[in-house]
C-alpha cells in the first residue's frame, strides 16, 4: 500500500495499493494499442480536448487544491493558484501547438524537404510531490498535443493528486489510454523504461532520481528529459531599488515553503549595501503568516515530509558548526520550519553549495561584477539566476557570464507557458514548455522529394 498522510495533521487519510507487474503490462498495453488511432485524430480535436481538460480544471479547482494541500501541505491558495496555471498550460497548447508542430519547409536542391514533428509513442513520467499538478500537466500538456500517449508515475506521498490528474483528462473525454497513472514505487521505474513500449522518459526530481533514470534510459537508448534540483542565487546589486527587490526574493524563496526547484536560495549582497538590504528583507519575511496550510490566510505552510525538514534542519546545523549565524528563525517543530536567514554563508556550506529544500535563505556578500558571477556560477546547478539593478543596459552585457539555464532581471525566475525552462549541469538537460518543450518528444522526420 502506498500511504498518503497529511504533514499538518499527521493523519493518514488515503492510500492506494501499488500495481502489481500485470496490471503494469495491462496499462501499457492499453497505451500501446490506443497509440495509432490518438495518432490519426486530428490535432484540432486534440487541441479542443486539452480545452475541455482547462474548463475541468478551473471548475473543480478547490476540490482538486484541496487534495494537493491535504497530501503535501501547500498553502491552500497557492495550491489553488497551481491549478490555474495547469488550466492556462492547457489552453496555451490547444491554442498554439498546431503551429509549433506545423512541417518546417527547408529550402535545398530537392523539389521539396521539410521536418515535420511526430509522435514518439508512450512517454513515461516520473513526477515530485512538490507540484504535484504543475510538474505534470507542464509536461502532459504538450506530449498529448503532439500525439503522445503518457504514463505517470508519481512521488509516492501524492497518490491522491496523481489519482485526480488522471480523473482531469477523463472527464475532459480523452480517449482511453491516453494518460495513465499507474501508482508505483521508484523501484519499479526502472522496468517501466526497459519495456520496448516506453519511447522516452522525464524526470522532474533530485539529481540522484536523474542519475538512475538517465542510465537506465541510455542503457536502452531511449531519450531522456531531465528537470533536477537547483540553488538559484538571488543578487543585488548596488543600484538596485531595493525595497522592489526585497519584496519580489521574499516571493522567491519562502512561496511553497520554499520547496521550489527555482526558489532563490542562494542571497547575493554587493557589500556596501548589504545591510540595509537585510535589514527590508529580515523585516517582510518576519511579516510572513506560517500557520495551517488549509487556512487561505497562511502563505508559510509545513514541510512535506518530516524527514525533508530533518536533512534541511541538518543543513543548517552544518553549516551553522562551519561559521554562519542564524540571522533570523532556525527552529524546526515536526514538519515545520520557521521561515530561516543565514548569514556569513561561504561557498563551501551545505546551504550554499547543496541545495535546500525549505524555506532557508543564506546571505553572502560580495564586492565586484566579477566576485559576483564568480559566486554564481560556483554551484553545481545550472538553473537560474536572478539579478536586480537599476541599470538594464550594463546588465543586458553580464547576461552571457552566466551559465544558468535562465537569467531573470528585476524578477524572480518562475515558469511560463510561453517560455522554455530548464537546466544546465546537474540541474538537467532538455527543455520544457514553450515551442522547445512540444518538439522534446517527437521525431523530427527530415522529409526530401525530389
Ligand atoms: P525525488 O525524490 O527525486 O523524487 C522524484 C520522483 O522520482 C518521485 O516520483 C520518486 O518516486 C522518483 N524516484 C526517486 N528516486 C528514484 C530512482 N532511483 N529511480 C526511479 N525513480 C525515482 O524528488 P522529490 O523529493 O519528489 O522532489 C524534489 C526534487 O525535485 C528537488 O531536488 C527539486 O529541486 C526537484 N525539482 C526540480 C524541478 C525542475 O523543474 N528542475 C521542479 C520541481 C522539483 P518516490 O516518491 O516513490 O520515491
Amino acid at each position: 500500500m502506498i500511504t498518503s498522510t497529511n504533514p499538518y495533521t499527521g493523519e493518514e487519510f488515503a492510500s492506494v495499493k501499488e500495481y502489481s507487474p500485470a496490471q503494469i503490462d495491462k496499462a501499457l498495453e492499453t497505451a500501446h494499442l490506443g497509440f495509432e488511432s490518438w495518432k490519426q485524430i486530428g490535432i484540432k480535436e486534440r487541441g479542443q480536448l486539452l480545452k475541455n481538460a482547462a474548463r475541468e480544471l478551473k471548475n473543480n479547482k478547490k476540490q482538486y487544491a484541496e487534495t494537493i494541500t491535504r497530501e503535501m501541505g501547500k498553502p491552500l491558495s497557492q495550491s489553488i493558484a497551481e491549478i490555474e496555471k495547469c488550466a492556462w498550460v492547457c489552453e496555451y497548447y490547444a491554442e498554439n501547438g498546431e503551429q509549433h508542430l506545423e512541417n518546417e519547409v527547408i529550402e535545398t536542391d530537392a523539389y521539396k524537404s521539410y521536418v515535420s514533428f511526430e509522435p514518439l509513442g508512450i512517454i513515461l513520467a516520473v513526477m515530485p510531490w512538490n507540484y504535484p499538478f504543475w510538474q505534470v500537466f507542464r509536461f502532459a500538456a504538450p506530449a498529448l498535443m503532439a500525439g503522445n500517449m503518457a504514463v505517470l508515475k508519481h512521488a509516492s506521498n501524492v497518490m491522491q493528486s496523481a489519482n485526480n490528474i488522471q480523473k482531469v483528462f477523463e472527464n475532459a473525454g480523452f480517449p482511453k489510454g491516453c494518460f495513465q497513472n499507474i501508482p508505483v514505487s521508484s523501484d519499479k521505474v526502472e522496468d517501466i523504461i526497459k519495456d520496448k513500449r516506453i519511447k522516452a522518459v522525464t524526470l522532474t526530481g533530485s539529481t540522484p532520481a536523474g542519475r538512475a533514470i538517465a542510465s537506465v534510459a541510455g542503457e536502452h537508448i531511449k531519450k531522456s528529459v531531465l528537470e533536477l534540483g537547483g540553488s538559484n542565487a538571488l543578487v543585488i546589486f548596488e543600484d538596485a531599488n531595493l525595497e522592489e527587490a526585497a519584496k519580489t526574493c521574499v516571493q522567491a524563496r519562502y512561496q511553497n515553503t520554499g520547496q521550489s526547484c527555482i526558489a532563490g536560495k542562494r542571497l547575493l549582497l554587493q557589500e556596501n549595501i548589504a545591510d540595509k538590504f537585510l535589514k527590508i528583507f529580515t523585516e517582510k519575511v518576519k511579516e510572513l503568516k506560517s500557520g495551517d496550510p488549509m487556512d487561505e490566510e497562511t502563505f508559510v505552510g509545513v514541510m512535506a515530509r518530516e524527514d525533508l525538514a530533518k536533512d534541511l534542519e541538518d543543513q543548517v546545523n552544518t553549516s551553522v558548526a562551519e561559521g554562519a549565524t542564524i540571522h533570523l528563525g532556525g527552529k524546526r517543530k515536526g514538519t515545520w520550519f520557521e521561515p530561516t536567514i543565514l548569514t556569513k554563508v561561504t561557498p563551501k556550506m551545505p546551504v550554499f553549495a547543496e541545495e535546500t529544500f525549505g524555506p532557508v535563505i543564506g546571505v553572502t556578500t560580495f564586492n565586484s561584477k566579477r566576485d559576483a558571477i564568480d559566486l554564481v556560477n560556483s554551484s553545481q546547478f545550472g538553473l537560474g539566476v536572478s539579478l536586480f539593478t537599476e541599470d538594464l543596459k550594463s546588465v543586458e552585457e553580464l547576461i552571457p557570464k552566466f551559465e544558468d539555464g535562465a537569467v531573470f532581471i528585476n524578477e524572480l525566475v518562475k515558469s511560463d507557458p510561453r517560455l522554455p525552462f530548464g537546466g544546465t549541469k546537474i540541474s538537467g538537460y532538455g527543455r520544457e514548455l514553450s515551442v522547445h518543450g512540444i518538439r522534446e518528444f517527437v521525431n523530427k522526420k527530415t522529409v526530401f522529394i525530389k
